[in-house]
């Protein structure tokens, strides 16, 4: 390609896109919740939300959350459990952690002033104070959960900064539009498309344009009198319904005439981001246990992948074990369901988990690796359902089965040796704790296990067909 001779970042070309974007965007624009407002609270909200996460799949998040927790005190004050559970099925809980981290820190700061006000002007009546988002980049960029593109999202959108963002849309519209060619993940290139990013942004806060419209049509409000606001979220919205990964829609792109990678017929070439990393695969088996209607889970610890929400006992086995699960294949292979129900307790085998061979090792033998190495001692184990998902570059088969508690390892960490001598069992204190079916649906589960219980659900609600 001859790209870069060809088309470089031009005045007159950046002067001759803001209008073209901001136009679009003004006619195109979706109309989302979070587009009605400038709270920048709300407007924080949503772009933590929507980070990794589509559009349609944020929009009942959102408007839950702004229901529960309308303000940043309301947000500081909620309950761990409560804003799991508000998260739940968003994945990636470390934004909400860092959501919640970050309003504190607005409150406290927001108190203090409210304290040092009060010092000064020696008055005895305690300073009503308002919680207040800050409006100034830097302060923004440094709470907790907030990078550049968040926090030039927030001051753009919510307070009409010329600060400027690059996501993965961005990066593909400005890539393609300016024939970029080499790697974005590059810091030379990323540089540059921050610097690109940052001149439109800026171009529109002056653009005659701008100006035009702040004055002619004021009915038509805040997109018009928001340039900055309106141009960086014109590029979301191009990458996002006109300027797709595959089959773009150039004929009807409002830059298509300025576009290198149109003119160069090389648009699928870019952006160039290098080899990806293959996924991994890796496998977890779940035991559902039952005791008296109530189900054994347990919280994940802090400072792990999903920590603080439930989960049904499982470990991971390594690939290869078993044949590998087909979709639509119930764990334990294609004749699981006919599978004889499985007893496991410490006699059977399974304590040290064999090598793969030609052809698997048995469920049996399987379950009994899995349930010794959590320490539970399990009857009538039959497959209930497998989930599939991704996180990152991992590839995820979980699979559940549903048994019930036969009694406790005596060989197991979790067991507890009492003064007799004698090794009891103590499930609730040292995996999890015992919850009825309404319970469950009551916590903040990992959306894998979330699916493992409206499986259990659906079953506990069918007929009973000869399952213990
Ligand atoms: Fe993207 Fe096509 Fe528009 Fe260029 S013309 S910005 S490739 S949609």
């Amino acid at each position: 390609m001859r790209l870069n001779s060809q088309f470089k970042t031009q005045n007159s070309k950046l002067q001759k896109l803001v209008p073209l974007l901001l136009d679009w965007f003004a006619a195109n624009a979706r109309d989302l919740p979070w587009r009605r407002t400038r709270d920048p609270y709300a407007i924080w909200i949503s772009e933590i939300m929507l980070q990794q996460t589509q559009v349609k799949t944020v929009i009942p998040f959102w408007n839950r959350w702004m229901r529960e927790l309308p303000t940043i005190e309301a947000a500081a004050k909620a309950s761990p459990a409560k804003i799991h559970k508000l998260w739940e099925g968003l994945g990636y809980y470390t934004r909400v952690r860092n959501l919640q981290k970050a309003a504190k820190q607005i409150v406290a700061e927001s108190r203090r002033r409210g304290n040092e006000s009060q010092i000064k002007e020696k008055s005895k009546t305690p300073h009503v104070v308002s919680y207040k988002f800050p409006d100034n980049f830097d302060d923004v960029l440094a709470l907790p959960g907030i990078g550049r593109y968040t926090a030039g999202a927030i001051c753009s959108i919510a307070f009409n900064q010329p600060t400027p963002i690059l996501d993965g849309n961005v990066i593909r519209v400005l890539t393609r539009i300016f024939g970029i060619e080499e790697n974005p993940r590059e810091k030379e290139t990323n540089a540059r498309l921050w610097q690109i990013a940052g001149e439109l942004v800026g171009r529109a806060k002056t653009t005659k344009e701008a100006k035009k419209k702040k004055t002619s049509r004021p009915s038509r409000s805040s997109r018009e009198i928001n340039p900055c606001s309106f141009l960086n979220q014109s590029l979301m919205e191009l990458g996002a319904l006109v300027c797709a990964p595959r089959n773009p829609q150039c004929p009807i792109c409002p830059v298509r005439k300025l576009c290198v990678a149109f003119h160069e017929n090389c648009i699928e070439e870019l952006p160039n981001l290098g080899k990806r990393k293959t996924a991994t695969a890796r496998r977890f088996v779940a035991f559902v246990v039952e005791r008296d209607g109530r189900f054994l889970v347990r919280q994940r610890p802090a400072g792990v992948v999903n920590a603080h929400l439930w989960e049904f006992p499982n470990v991971e086995v390594a690939a290869g074990i078993l044949p590998a699960v087909e979709p639509g294949v119930p764990p334990g292979g294609k004749n699981a369901r006919n599978l004889k129900p499985v007893n496991i307790s410490r006699k059977t085998p399974g304590g040290k988990m064999p090598p793969s061979t030609a052809g698997g090792t048995s469920t049996a033998t399987l379950l009994a690796h899995v349930a010794n190495n959590l320490g539970l001692e399990l009857r009538d184990a039959k497959p209930l359902s497998t989930v599939k998902h991704s996180i990152t570059r991992y590839r995820i088969t979980l699979e559940a089965y549903r048994a019930y508690l036969g009694g406790m390892s005596s060989t197991s960490p979790h067991s507890k040796k009492v003064k007799s001598g004698i090794r009891v069992t103590r499930p609730s204190e040292a995996i999890g704790v015992w919850l009825t079916p309404a319970k469950l649906d009551s916590l903040a589960l990992t959306s894998a296990h979330r699916k493992i219980v409206e499986r259990l659900n659906s079953k506990m609600a069918q007929p009973a067909n000869g399952d213990p």
